[in-house]
């Protein structure tokens, strides 16, 4: 399929009134937040079960965090009841490339900064009714990953496996409709950097989320529904594995939800209208040429096609060179 340039713009259109919505690239539920909404902003009560106790000050408990490993890629800080992550959410591994279900989005730099921060709990609390993410939480993040990039549902809202369907890349990522990347799955290449003894990530309850051992370096516990289980000493923690429900398979801790999305987390506001799926097409490279300059190859019909762009300042320049070679651009800017 080619699409023209009028189609570009029909496609387009179609996505216009999606802003603001923190949504996966791939058939979300179209939701529109409550103008009424304010994010709401509790402490949450000590922990019954402290996840930290062997460490004893801030910078132990950074590294032992694992976001350390990240140093330059993620800043950290933290009061009583919160790990402050602020990242733009771009991995510096490959990315993109072998997603054969592809809906057009690229990865941009986000804002996950200041306000729009990610927060994970420091002192994360039992549920007395945990949230399965199998029916639910199929709107934004439910994890954070130590290099600062977010982790949605393993599960798209058609509650099919993302993974399975092709939509993700080999490090378990794609870009949603505000040319988010995140993970679906666990990013457990992360182990290779933070080592069997930090976590790979953190659920949005706080609870860690470790790699495919224990935190000792031994054989890996079973686990519950959640992908889940408690220590010796009593201490809950997740782990990633390579099948469903390959990261946290719900929330164990307590987490306010809103709209079937986990409050707070940040908002990511999308600098154009999202685009459709692309049938047919593969990508199959993508290049960072520096200086915010990008770009993305994939192939159609045995043809060679890009999408080319760049972020300067607050603007967005675009260039589509499609498979019969035909370019067209665009230019966004992003407001506030
Ligand atoms: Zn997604
Ligand atoms: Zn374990």
């Amino acid at each position: 399929m080619k699409i023209s340039r009028r189609d570009f713009l029909r496609l387009s259109a179609l996505g216009l009134g999606s802003a603001l919505a923190t949504a996966c690239g791939l058939d979300e539920k179209l939701l529109t937040p409550s103008p009424t909404a304010q994010p709401t902003h509790t402490h949450l009560p000590p922990t019954q079960v402290p996840p930290l106790a062997t460490a004893t000050s801030p910078s132990e408990i950074l590294h032992s965090m694992g976001f350390d490993a990240f140093e330059g890629k993620v800043q950290t800080h933290q009061d009583d009841y919160y790990l402050y992550v602020e990242s733009d959410g771009m991995p510096d591994h490959p990315l993109m490339i072998g997603i054969k279900s592809w809906q057009q989005q690229v990865p941009l730099p986000q804002f996950y900064t200041g306000n729009n921060a990610w927060r994970i709990p420091l002192n994360p609390v039992l549920a007395e009714q945990p949230l399965s993410a199998k029916n639910n939480l199929y709107r934004g993040a439910i994890a954070l990953a130590v290099n600062g990039v977010p982790i949605f549902n393993a599960l798209n809202n058609r509650g099919d496996d993302a993974y399975l369907a092709g939509e993700l890349d080999e490090y378990g990522g794609h870009s949603g409709r505000a040319d988010d990347y995140h993970y679906h799955v666990a990013p457990l290449h992360l182990e290779e950097v933070v080592g069997p003894n930090s976590p790979i990530a953190y659920a949005l309850d706080g609870f860690p989320i470790y790699g495919s051992t224990e935190p000792d370096g031994s054989p890996l516990a079973e686990l519950d529904e959640y992908n889940g289980h408690f220590d010796a000493h009593g201490q809950y923690h997740y782990h990633g594995t390579s099948t469903y429900p390959y990261i946290n398979g719900g929330m164990r801790g307590i987490v306010e939800v809103r709209d079937d999305q986990i409050d707070p987390q940040p908002q990511t506001v999308p600098i154009r209208p999202f685009l459709q799926p692309l049938r047919g097409a593969t990508i199959t490279d993508f290049q960072e040429l520096g200086d915010e300059s990008y770009s993305l190859e994939y192939q159609i019909n045995g043809q060679k096609a890009y999408v080319n762009y760049r972020v300067s300042g607050n603007t967005y320049i675009f260039e589509f060179l499609d498979s019969s070679g035909n370019i067209t651009t665009e230019s966004y800017t992003r407001k506030g």
